[in-house]
């Protein structure tokens, strides 16, 4: 087997076993809740156009940010069981205090487009089922993704995560208040 056979061996194996970074998707999907909390009224309730809309945004952003997120080059620095289990604990612990409709939306969002693109491979392989499989999304697509897989661009990847760890943590505290308000 030749070098480049061998590395793109790695890559495949790598990407099999962390194909996510859920923890920088939680965390982005959370502060675009922060910021979404701010649009609720303190009487207007979540079945109302407004509440709706909000919802509908928070979703729609969560798509799209995870398109950013995936696109932006990255490493995956977690393994992905503690990758899960991290974004989960953190996910729970807030969604428990929080406007849990717009977390839910913003949260859905961001995990949307892994659910229907990778969501039936990982099924195969832990179920042994034959879903098929496609990538729908265009950040999942190799000339539009970000994903590193062969080692390279080490720092750049630790920024990027830096940046949007950096931002996301700075919304949520600023909003943190609204998000937090427990109505719901
Ligand atoms: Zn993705």
């Amino acid at each position: 087997m030749s070098l480049r056979s061998r590395g793109l061996q790695a890559a495949i194996q790598s990407h099999s076993r962390s194909p996510m970074n859920v923890i920088f998707h939680t965390l982005a999907s959370v502060a675009t809740a922060a910021v979404l909390s701010t649009q609720l009224k303190e009487k207007k309730p979540i079945n109302s156009i407004t509440g709706l809309t909000i919802l509908v945004i928070g979703f729609t952003t969560g798509i799209l940010l995870h398109g950013l997120l995936d696109w932006i080059p990255h490493q995956y620095p977690l393994p992905s069981v503690l990758d899960v289990v991290v974004s989960l604990i953190l996910f729970s612990i807030i969604f428990l205090r929080a406007h849990k409709w717009i977390l839910f939306a913003c949260f859905q969002g961001a995990i949307f487009p892994d659910l229907v693109d990778l969501g039936p491979a990982i099924l195969n392989r832990q179920m042994q089922l034959h879903l098929p499989t496609a990538k729908i999304f265009p950040w999942h697509w190799k000339e539009y993704s970000g994903s590193i897989y062969d080692g390279s661009r080490h720092w750049l990847s630790i920024f990027n995560h830096l940046v949007v760890a950096g931002m996301s943590g700075c919304l949520i505290l600023k909003f943190r208040q609204r998000l937090l308000r427990n109505l719901f």
